[in-house]
């Protein structure tokens, strides 16, 4: 029997989806099948003994660094940070010797509120407001907006 092409691609993503499925539930299962998808290419990558994760992302800067010091997972998450920085609109509201004041800002949230991030570009030091790295140690989408701006390729300690 010929399949026709929705119904061969339900079995590629083993999709059990009718006429009735809406949209947002096969979206919602089509996301949870790429992300088993990912899933299982990273175990297989790591299985073959290849330590470099792939990435959507080209292997350059802070995230070639996150590969080479991040477990896959972490690496993962910074990714996802990652991606969301690259979103962010970032303007300086504040210069004088040793710092750089930003207000750094998702452009896709507008009802998000701006953190302020500060840089000291003389140590390549950052904090933001949202106190992320200072409590946690995870660098937030705030800092690494204003990180990549200044080129830093490292992640700071
Ligand atoms: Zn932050």
């Amino acid at each position: 029997m010929l399949l026709n092409q929705s119904e061969s691609t339900n079995n590629a993503i083993g999709f059990k989806g009718n006429k009735s499925t809406t949209l947002t539930e096969f979206f919602h299962i089509f996301g949870a099948t790429v992300d088993r998808w990912r899933y299982q290419e990273d175990q297989n990558e790591f299985s073959c003994g290849n330590s470099m994760p792939k990435s959507d992302f080209p292997m350059v800067g802070m995230i070639k660094h996150a590969a080479s010091v991040y477990t896959l997972t972490l690496f993962r998450d910074f990714e996802k940070e990652f991606k969301y920085a690259m979103g962010c609109i970032s303007t300086i509201h504040h210069m004088e010797d040793n710092f750089i004041g930003y207000k750094v800002q998702h452009e896709s949230w507008p009802d998000h509120t701006a953190k302020h991030v500060a840089f000291d570009p003389s140590t390549n030091s950052i904090a933001c407001y949202c106190r992320n790295f200072e409590e946690s140690g995870w660098l937030c989408f705030h800092a690494i907006r204003v990180l990549h701006v200044h080129s830093i390729i490292n992640i700071p300690e």
